[in-house]
Order: structure tokens, then C-alpha cells, then sequence
């Protein structure tokens, strides 16, 4: 019996990372692929928070963030949120108030923010410096980590971090 089903969304720009975040974490695998993956609209984990059974229901997009297509039923009732850029690409950091704004338009009022820095992996290629993903966070109120997909630094951390936030909140 599952105690409590929540729904998470995951978006920032193309290329960021978003979908090798969501199979590190819901099935422990990487892929240097970039193919959207076709059909699927959500991968789900099932986790233990307090003795309770939790099933996240974590939603990837399926490449309309190219052309900033995301619909409002993307988000509708999400509870949680990563929002991934890239520390080896500035103009993905640059974008991530424009995620916000859409995020908070659509999402569940008290929805629980995640700021990725994805691929801290490829540390000789940075350029994003940490303090300016920390300064962001700090701003707008959001939790913040950096993350590689590829070595799975901080992969289930962050989604652990959201999805017990929401827990305390509900
Ligand atoms: P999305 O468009 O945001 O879903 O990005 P993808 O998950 O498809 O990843 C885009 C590319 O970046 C792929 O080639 C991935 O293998 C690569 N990638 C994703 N995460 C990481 C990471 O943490 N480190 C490195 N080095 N590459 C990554
Ligand atoms: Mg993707």
C-alpha cells in the first residue's frame, strides 16, 4: 500500500541533463545518448520517508523545452521541482529565472525547488562559478546542489532533499 503519491517535474534547458538525472536516479543508469525518450512521460521511485511508502512520480519533458513548449499540464499539481543547468554553459544558468517564473505560474503554490548544477563532473570546463548557483538559490529561496549525472554525485541527494520536503510540508 502506498502511503503518499508526488508528483515532481524536471526542466531547465535543453541539453542540461534533465533526462540522465531522472535514470541515475530512478534506475541508476547514464547514458551519453541525447535522444528524447519517446512515450514515456514520467518515471516513478518508490521510496521509505518516516516508515511511510512514497511514490515519487518524477516527469521529464519529452524535448519541447527547446522551443519553450512546456504545457501547463506538465506542471499542474506538482509538488517538488529540479531545475537543472549546466555549469559548463552560462546561458543555461541565465535562463533559470525564466524557469522559475513558468514553474511558479503553474505549479502547486507550495512547490519544493531544487537548483541543479549538473555535470560538476567536468569541474576543467566550469563555467558557472558555485557561489553564483548559491547566490541564485539564496535569492529565490531554493535548495541547491551540484550534481553529475555521469559519476552520480549528489543525484539522489537531491532528489531525497525535495521529496522530504514535501514530505514535512503535507
Ligand atoms: P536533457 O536534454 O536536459 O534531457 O539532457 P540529457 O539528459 O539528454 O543530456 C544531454 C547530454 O549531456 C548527454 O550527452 C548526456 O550524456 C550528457 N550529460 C548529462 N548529464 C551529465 C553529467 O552529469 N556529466 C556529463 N559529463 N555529461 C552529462
Ligand atoms: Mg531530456
Amino acid at each position: 500500500m502506498m502511503d503518499y503519491v508526488f508528483k515532481m517535474v524536471v526542466i531547465g534547458d535543453s541539453a542540461v541533463g534533465k533526462t540522465q538525472l531522472l535514470s541515475r536516479f530512478s534506475k541508476n543508469e547514464f547514458s551519453t545518448e541525447t535522444r528524447a525518450t519517446v512515450g514515456v512521460e514520467f518515471q516513478t521511485k518508490t521510496i521509505l520517508i518516516d516508515k511511510k511508502l512514497v511514490k515519487a512520480q518524477i516527469w521529464d519533458t519529452a524535448g519541447q523545452e527547446r522551443y519553450r513548449a512546456i504545457t501547463s499540464a506538465y506542471y499542474r499539481g506538482a509538488l517538488g521541482a529540479l531545475i537543472v543547468y549546466d555549469i559548463t554553459k552560462y546561458p543555461s544558468f541565465e535562463q533559470v529565472p525564466r524557469w522559475l517564473d513558468e514553474l511558479r505560474a503553474h505549479a502547486d503554490p507550495n512547490v519544493v525547488i531544487m537548483l541543479a548544477g549538473n555535470k560538476c563532473d567536468l569541474e576543467g570546463l566550469r563555467a558557472v562559478p558555485v557561489e553564483s548557483g548559491k547566490e541564485l538559490a539564496e535569492r529565490e529561496g531554493l535548495l541547491f546542489l551540484e550534481t553529475s549525472a555521469l559519476d552520480a554525485t549528489n543525484v539522489e541527494k537531491a532528489f531525497l532533499m525535495v521529496l522530504e520536503r514535501i514530505y514535512r510540508n503535507v
